[in-house]
């Protein structure tokens, strides 16, 4: 490559934008190297995946690159059919998309079936499969962080939306000890329970307490599944403004549990302080985030993904939390 050329890529890098647009989509996006990955949110400027994906991109010498697009829900279509039309690899949804897009795809793994929400595209032939990488990332996540697996743990999950459904479904297919549900709209944490029964009907024998279980958003029942769990989750998005509480307040929590808040909007979030003010283990999503991404770069480039180079990408920032 001459010198004035990379001068010229060097001078287009520097100028490519923070966040595109759906009118930037449309254009095709001319930059070098190519944009063939993105992400889809609304808002999105925070997300972090463009750092880890393209320093995984840099690292496997893939000649493309990655950026965010600001994509309002009205605008979802035509940004998919654009992505179909520009032979992208593949993208990432984050809010509000991941729900949303499930009518605009062609085909889905059975793990978004189930949880009826996708994180990931891949584009084959003008085709847009969809997938989720969340409860698979989460998986790999606790084992790195507590060097334990999910079929070993009783579990809490705070909330039950998407993230929620995606971890629930992940512990229920690793067969874990006991699964309790705790979500403010007690009836949607009870119907994300009552899905998963078919998992649960083997033979573990814990005493009397249940081992698939929804309860309500109440302190007494926090109080008695705490001295029942060993692994209390939050997939709420409580946590992610500055002054927001913990989800579980300190007085509730013990030394015996392991915290994992899937928000990673600071170092120590709320829900990690609390935990760590009652002598529990506790680490933010940031390991979650790396996990679900290195899952989606495997999907899309069926190779293994480069973990320590993102995992490096990502280390030390303290930026929101959208994926
Ligand atoms: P979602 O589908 O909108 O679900 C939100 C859930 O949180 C619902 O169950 C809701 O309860 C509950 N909730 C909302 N506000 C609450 C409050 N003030 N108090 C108690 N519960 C509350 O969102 P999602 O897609 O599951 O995402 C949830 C969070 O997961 C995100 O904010 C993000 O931090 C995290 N996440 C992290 C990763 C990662 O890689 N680390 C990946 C995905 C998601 P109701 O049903 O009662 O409304």
């Amino acid at each position: 490559m001459s010198p004035s050329r990379t001068g010229r890529q060097r001078s287009r890098e520097k100028t490519l934008k923070n966040v595109f647009a759906l009118a930037d989509l449309d254009k095709g996006v001319d930059v070098a190297p190519p944009i063939r990955l993105g992400v889809f949110g609304d808002p999105v400027e925070h997300s972090l995946s463009p750092q880890m994906q393209n320093a995984a991109l840099k690292q496997c010498k893939i000649d493309m690159q990655y950026v965010r697009f600001h994509i309002s829900p009205p605008e979802l279509r035509e940004a998919l059919d654009l992505v179909r039309k520009h032979e992208f690899i593949g993208l990432n949804l984050t809010i509000p998309h991941k729900v949303a897009a499930l009518e605009l795809l062609d085909s889905a793994e059975e793990n978004v079936k189930r949880i009826g929400a996708a994180n990931v595209i891949k584009v084959e032939s003008g085709k847009l499969r969809s997938f989720n990488t969340d409860g698979r990332g989460f998986a790999r996540a606790i084992r790195e962080e507590f060097s334990v697996d999910l079929r070993d743990l009783r579990v809490m999950i705070l909330g039950a939306g998407g993230a929620a459904r995606a971890i629930a479904l992940q512990c229920a297919k690793e067969n874990c000890e006991r699964l309790v549900i705790a979500n403010g709209t007690f009836e949607k944490g009870q119907k994300l329970a009552d899905s998963l029964r078919d998992f649960f009907s083997g033979p573990k024998v814990l005493g009397p307490v249940p081992r698939l279980q929804a309860i309500r958003w109440e302190e007494s029942a926090f109080r008695f599944q705490i001295a029942n769990v060993d692994l209390v989750v939050n997939a709420t998005p409580v946590g992610l403004n500055r002054g927001d509480p913990s989800p579980i307040p300190s007085r509730l929590l013990a030394p015996h549990l392991m915290v994992y808040d899937t928000v990673y909007s600071a170092d120590r979030t709320p829900f990690v302080s609390a935990a760590i003010e009652a002598g529990a283990r506790a680490v933010n999503g940031l390991s979650m985030l790396l996990h679900q991404g290195a899952l989606a770069f495997e999907i899309w480039f069926e190779r293994e993904a480069p973990l320590e180079v993102m995992r490096r990408a990502l280390g030390g920032s303290g930026s929101p939390n959208t994926i």
